[in-house]
């Protein structure tokens, strides 16, 4: 990407005084994620990573750093609150039709996500994405949490390690039997209430911040033992001082989740509209509402058509997909192709978005009537699934949101500070304040008045380090 001439010359400076004590960004339009007016002709001070002063006439010591960034736009950086770095963007990591097991080696898919994760790291900075909640995979995903912290290369990662789910659905059947390296399991049971607990002490060991139950739609005969459950794993879950999250699809599990203390539901509510008990209640408890809605809106159709022989599209402006996974998707597409007919069978999900577009108004209509009720909804890609590639869902998904009926400068919010509550960090990130992270994105375009800007990035600021998306992007080490 070119840069104009005097940007350029300000960056050359910035290295030679990489450890001068205070950087200046000075003069952008600055969105700071709490929503409102942006303040013109903006000063964002740094200190040690830190933000010190945010305004228009802030002090500037002498030796500062001043980067002008006149005629851009600054926003904090942006929070995907539902990544899977044990998955890799392609069917290799998410084998849910057997077919897949002769053609990918589950060992061999994770021990390359595990060694690989500065790619990912790479590929999250260049969208603009400076911190991200791993919402549930297999444990070595909770170790890459404390070395993220205080670290400019890579984004602030929170995870919730191994999943909870009750095993009386032929998929959580399936997914509790998944494991690597004989004996290492992404989902523990909860079959009783001790198993229950035990499995919530067996998370919480691991170390993750959050414990997520994977709620698959029950038989309605069963809803009376397992919800109840959900409140017992809950409390025990907050007793260990972690994020309560739940993944659900239906209106009944949706509430049956608020109603056992989740802070965060991960899903839209996809069968029905909401209603004016589920509202209140998601307001009133202060959940946070994850609407996924790429899903239904466009990867499940492109996902579909990939299987189908279409050319995957990455829709990756800046070149944030390394050139493995382009790789790994290109030659398999053309792999799975002859087996479509099978896994379709099987994609029932992907087969509803296709009959009908009932599922898209139901995701459009609950995220914007939650939103409007005042309602927390944060933006979730759920990366990782085949065809949510990371990094570039990001854009894609705010993009959904904003189809919906949502203002960009909302969707902003949503990206931003809304994605901080759901990783229980609003303290420390999501939003350009006096002591929060300097976590910041650099763009050329306004974001206030569409999120599509974001194409337009040109630099991101991780922890008090400034990026530029030349140095990012892959665009260099890909052949297309
Ligand atoms: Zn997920």
């Amino acid at each position: 990407m070119k840069l104009p001439l005097p940007f350029l010359l300000t960056l050359g400076l910035m290295t030679a005084s990489a450890f001068a004590q205070q950087q200046v960004l000075k003069g952008a339009t600055l969105y700071d994620g709490n929503g409102g007016e942006p303040i013109e002709n903006s000063v964002v001070v740094v200190e040690k990573g830190t933000i010190s002063c945010v305004g228009t006439d802030c002090a500037i010591a002498d030796g500062a750093e001043v980067i002008d960034v006149s005629g851009k736009y600054l926003t904090p950086g942006l929070v995907d609150s539902h990544v899977h770095y044990a998955a890799s963007g392609w069917f290799d990591s998410r084998q849910m039709f057997p077919i897949l097991e002769d053609l990918y080696d589950t060992e061999e898919v994770q021990d390359y996500l595990q060694s690989n994760t500065d790619k990912l790291d790479r590929t999250y900075l260049c969208s603009g994405v400076t911190a991200l909640f791993d919402t549930g995979s297999f444990p070595w995903t909770v170790s890459l949490q404390e070395g993220s912290i205080a670290n400019s290369d890579k984004p602030r990662f929170v995870a919730a390690g191994q999943l909870l789910t009750h095993g009386e659905t032929p998929m959580s059947e399936a997914v509790l039997k998944k494991q690597v390296h004989a004996g290492v399991h992404e989902f523990l049971p909860m079959s009783t209430d001790e198993e229950a607990l035990s499995s919530v002490a067996a998370v919480a060991a691991t170390g993750a911040s959050a414990l997520k139950v994977w709620f698959d739609p029950l038989p309605q005969e069963l809803t009376d033992e397992y919800y109840p459950r959900l409140k017992v794993i809950g409390d025990a879950a907050h007793r260990q001082g972690l994020q309560f999250i739940v993944h659900t699809w239906t209106l009944a599990d949706a509430k049956a989740a608020v109603a056992a203390g989740a802070d965060v539901l991960v899903h839209s509510v996809y069968d029905k509209l909401v209603d004016d008990e589920f509202i209140q209640a998601v307001v009133d408890n202060d959940v946070v509402y994850e609407p996924t809605s790429s899903f239904a809106l466009t990867d499940g159709i492109s996902t579909l058509n990939i299987l189908l022989g279409d050319e995957p599209n990455f829709n990756d402006p800046n070149h944030c997909i390394d050139p493995h996974t382009r790789k790994l998707v290109k030659e398999g597409y053309k792999k799975l192709h002859p087996f479509y007919n099978k896994m379709l069978n099987k994609m029932d999900y992907v087969r509803s978005v296709i009959a009908n577009g009932q599922e898209q108004f139901i995701v459009k209509y609950n995220m914007k009537t939650l939103h409007e009720a005042g309602a927390t909804v944060a933006t979730s890609t759920d990366a990782g699934n085949p065809s949510m590639f990371h990094g570039a869902s990001m854009l894609e998904e705010m993009r959904n949101m904003q189809s919906a009926g949502i203002s960009a400068a909302d969707v902003l919010v949503m990206s931003t500070k809304n994605g901080a509550k759901a990783l229980g960090l609003e303290a420390t990130l999501g939003t350009v304040e006096v002591g929060k992270n300097a976590d910041l994105v650099v763009l050329e375009e306004d974001p206030g008045k569409d999120v599509s800007a974001f194409r337009s990035i040109t630099h991101v600021m991780r922890f008090g380090t400034l990026h530029s998306i030349a140095d990012l992007s892959y665009a260099n080490e890909n052949a297309d």
